[in-house]
């Protein structure tokens, strides 16, 4: 009863509603412009996570395939490259206006797909929309550098374009992600071969059809499936010349190594534990919602997730308060109206998250607010687990040290800013940390103090728009070029600087010159 999706239109049919789907498509390869059904023998079945129905399979795209992708990257490359500026910058236009006309089925594959709410979901499509709106820049933004540096010679740098590049993708943000890769490297003038989390590649395809649209032309963009035997495709078929990563360390830190051994460029945005720190002379009010809003929204499955809390001083009085505000999120499959967090993305997730908690138990903490085993009513299947709030937590305790990614917050007490400040810096993580206070000294002395690359001052989740760039650093990133932004921009390019001579007919010389000039 599968019926394989052909055509191009080929996610437009997913409803917004949990119910059963009847013939559920695979998800295909895109290679050289075209919707190409996998030979595959491995499948990964793509379940809703509020029902666990099934709604999609992801292929082990064969060997065979992901070579045809990357010949078809290749051959594109030079044609690609040597296209105008402005003919790019005018894809892009036709880009950010496809994505739009398209938000809702985007936000909707990936409320099916990945489960969250699809309020939610519409933020992920305009964050990485937000990505290619910048790309719309691009003849500013690769704007070189000329300067005369001697008589009649000047020296030039611009910056080309790399060759053939590879994303690898995460599940937990179905489009802004592929959306941090796609533009960029595109508008540049680089070819991409691009592998969605084999959990979630529906908004993909919705992208790559909107790509194509938009008008990339045949091989510019492809998509390709699979896990583990993919990425090692990926890491070893030299005709890539760099990869950009996003995903957990374990993952992150192997396709670093490897992929740089290799000879290539890898940037790789890895795992996080991001705390706040929140000030007595803090709005309670702001701090408290703000708060709430990060460790669970999101159902905490964000990399900037808010999924550590320092109180510091009298503001532990405030934990029933926020316990309260905590217990008020509604959990609900991610189409129905006034949900605040959907179900987390597997059964195996659920059981690992239940577990930490478990942990913190056994380790000494307190549970405030226990979300195990809660089911909506209407969706007894699905993997959710309700807010949930420890306190008591130290460093050590294996439900601070390990990255949780669902609805969990660990509260911590420090009595002064600086314990607060030394925990923070203590921990293996640099993604993000915020600071809940109304003295400018005190942000002042937070954000020269505080070691995480992207720090909120009375600002939950601090992640920069895309004119700057994501700054994590520590073990929440390997390699040194971030994403998107003018690092973004540096990551998919290369210099080439030429100096000239003119009217080399003046020169004076006449014997061959032996020393470096002087
Ligand atoms: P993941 O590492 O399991 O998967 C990411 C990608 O790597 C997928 O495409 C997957 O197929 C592949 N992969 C998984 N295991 C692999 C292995 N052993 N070898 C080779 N490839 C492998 O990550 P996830 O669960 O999809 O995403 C959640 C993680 O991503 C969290 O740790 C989160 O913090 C992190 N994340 C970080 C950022 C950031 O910008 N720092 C953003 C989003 C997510």
């Amino acid at each position: 009863s599968r019926v394989v999706a052909p055509c191009v239109r080929a996610y437009s049919s997913y409803p917004m509603s949990h119910d059963k789907i009847a013939n559920p498509k695979d998800a295909t390869n895109f290679i050289n412009g075209k919707f190409v059904p996998s030979k595959a023998t491995k499948w990964f079945d793509i379940h809703d996570p509020a029902t666990n129905n099934l709604v999609s399979r992801a292929p082990q795209s064969t060997p065979e395939e992901l070579k045809a992708a990357v010949d078809a990257a290749a051959a594109a490359y030079p044609e690609w490259s040597r296209t105008t500026i402005l003919s790019r910058q005018q894809i892009m236009f036709n880009y950010v206006r496809l994505i739009r006309e398209n938000w809702d089925r985007l936000a909707a594959s990936i409320t099916l797909e990945q489960g969250k709410t699809f309020e939610d979901a519409k933020g992920d499509v305009l964050r990485g929309l937000q990505v290619a709106e910048s790309a719309c820049a691009i003849p500013h933004q690769l704007l070189g550098t000329n300067l005369p540096v001697a008589k009649n010679m000047e020296t030039r740098a611009y910056r080309v374009p790399l060759g053939v590049i590879a994303s690898i993708c995460p599940f937990n943000f179905p489009a802004m992600i592929p959306l941090w890769s796609i533009p960029l490297v595109t508008a540049t003038g680089n070819t991409l071969v691009l592998k969605p989390s084999e959990r979630d590649p529906g908004a993909t395809m919705i992208l790559a059809e909107l790509a194509k649209e938009a008008g990339l032309p045949d091989g510019v963009l492809s998509v390709v499936h699979g896990g583990h035997d993919t990425v090692d495709f990926i890491l070893d078929e030299p005709r890539i010349k760099a990869i950009s990563f996003v995903g957990s360390n374990r993952a992150g830190e192997y396709i670093h190594s490897r992929g740089s051994a290799n000879g290539k460029r890898v940037q790789a945005n890895l795992g996080a534990k991001n705390h706040a720190v929140l000030m007595p002379e803090a709005n309670k009010n702001h701090a408290l919602n703000a708060i709430v809003g990060a460790a669970f929204g999101a159902a905490g499955q964000r990399c900037m997730a808010l999924s550590t809390l320092v109180t510091v001083g009298d503001s532990k009085e405030w934990m029933s308060e926020l316990t309260e505000l905590a217990k008020g999120l509604k959990v609900n499959g991610g189409f129905e109206k006034g949900a605040d967090l959907g179900p987390v993305i597997s059964p195996q997730a659920r059981e690992r998250i239940e577990g930490l908690i478990e942990s913190a138990t056994a380790d000494g903490a307190t549970i405030a607010l226990d979300g195990r085993g809660f089911r909506p009513e209407k969706y007894p299947n699905g993997n959710f687990v309700g807010p949930t709030i420890i306190t008591n937590v130290k460093p050590g305790m294996k439900c601070y040290d390990e990255e949780i990614f669902g609805p969990v917050l660990v509260v911590l007490h420090a009595e002064t800013l600086d314990e607060a400040i030394s925990i923070i810096n203590n921990n293996r993580y640099g993604n993000g940390a915020a600071i809940f206070t109304n003295s400018g000294p005190v942000a002042a002395k937070f954000e020269r103090e505080i070691e995480p690359g992207q720090i909120g001052i009375n600002v939950p989740i601090p992640v920069p728009l895309p004119m700057f760039s994501f700054t994590g650093n520590k073990d929440s990133i390997r390699g040194d070029i971030n994403f998107y932004g003018k690092a973004g921009l540096d990551f998919y390019t290369q210099f080439k600087t030429v100096t000239s001579l003119w009217r080399a007919e003046d020169a004076t010389e006449t014997r061959a010159s032996v020393v470096m000039p002087t």
